[in-house]
């Protein structure tokens, strides 16, 4: 057999490509900034033996039974809640992804949104570029541009994994309270050295005065935060998101924002992305909307790209892949193509 044929479904940075290179023959990449419409996806599946894919691309029952060939999914993302991983197990594909290499990236943009919304930057950014600053000739004011001390306060995350625990890490500088509710509770050993403690969902929403939200999107994690928790949470807190948008049900956000249930918002991630202009969530002063950038670093992006290529080769090597999603997957079939 000659070299398996992988497609590629976006620019990748170009230490990934000469990797792969090495190894596959690229049939093709997406040259464009939009991702590729399933319909085009349906037919580039249909004679490869790899597939390198984005969270923006749908992989469902219809696009993997479009696929005869396929063995592997690497996938340039931690979060697969846009592929169907539980057939591809049952068709015995490999899916892979990238955790870790983008965790500290994540969990620094986590933490400038939190004092984004906090101390008002880009309201106070808006105010001197547009002029108003000026134009009021206030200076100096007592009162002006007034925010949240973060210093001190409650931190909760929800989601203690790899990005919640390096948003922890960093609150230990604002000498917080971190309390945390995650699935499954940490060692006692890392809870300490985090000074994080478990709490109930219900005491998270309580208690917080920044709410983080770090869970995957999974059917458990849909619409997490609607109303009921919205309600729940003080009036003063503010909530991040740079997990999954819908993760939160944006209408009832969208209710508690404007009816001053809690008092801002910061968001990487939307149930809809893009994210409509007309979406009432960019009316909002006290709301920081950002286009997924979470793992956006030029040093994160590269090194998410060495590891969807170090998944891919270990595979044709006949080795796990170093961050194999689906590890049932191997019971069904041994890595490597026939
Ligand atoms: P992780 O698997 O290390 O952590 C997720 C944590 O959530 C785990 O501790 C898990 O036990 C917990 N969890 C899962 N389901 C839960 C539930 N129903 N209730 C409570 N806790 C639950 O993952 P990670 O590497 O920390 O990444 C977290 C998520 O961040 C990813 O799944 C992805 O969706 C998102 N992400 C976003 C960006 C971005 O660009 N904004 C970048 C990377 C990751």
């Amino acid at each position: 057999m000659g070299k398996p044929k992988v497609y590629i479904t976006r620019q990748l940075p170009q230490k990934a490509i000469d990797m792969i290179k090495e190894y596959y023959d690229i049939v093709g990449i997406w040259e464009e900034y939009y991702p590729p419409p399933y319909e085009v996806l349906l037919e580039k599946v249909k004679d490869i033996d790899a597939l390198v894919s984005l969270l923006t691309d749908k992989i469902d029952k219809n696009l993997i039974d479009n696929a005869p060939r396929l063995r592997i999914i690497a996938q340039y993302a931690v979060g697969y809640d846009n592929i169907d991983v539980e057939y591809a197990t049952q068709k015995g594909i490999y899916v892979t992804n990238t955790p870790g290499v983008l965790t500290e990236a994540v969990a620094d943009l986590t933490w400038a949104l939190i004092l984004s919304v906090a101390r008002r930057i880009v309201e106070a950014d808006q105010f001197v570029k547009g002029g108003e600053w000026w134009r009021t000739k206030t200076g100096w004011h007592p009162m002006m541009m007034l925010g949240m001390e973060v210093n001190g306060k409650t931190l909760g995350i929800l989601g203690m994994g790899r990005i919640g625990r390096a948003v922890a890490r960093r609150a230990k500088g604002f000498n917080m309270r971190i309390i945390y509710y995650d699935k499954y509770r940490l060692s006692e050993d890392l809870e300490k050295e985090l000074g994080a403690e478990f709490v109930d969902f219900e005491t998270l929403l309580k208690e917080s005065d920044i709410l983080s939200i770090h869970v995957p999107l999974t059917k458990e994690t849909y619409h997490l935060i609607g109303e009921n928790e919205l309600k729940k949470m003080k009036k003063g807190a503010i909530l991040i998101n740079t997990a999954r948008g819908a993760v939160i049900d944006t209408r009832a956000l969208i209710k508690a924002l404007e009816e001053g249930w809690i008092a801002g918002a910061g968001l990487d991630v939307f149930e809809q992305e893009p994210l409509p202009p007309d979406s009432p969530l960019t009316k909002f002063k006290n709301v920081v909307l950002l286009p997924h950038i979470g793992s956006a670093t030029t040093e994160t992006r590269t090194r998410m790209g060495e590891l969807v290529a170090e998944n891919l080769i270990a595979f044709l090597k006949g080795e796990t892949p170093p961050t194999l999603v689906n590890k049932e997957v191997l019971k069904i079939r041994k890595p490597g193509f026939d």
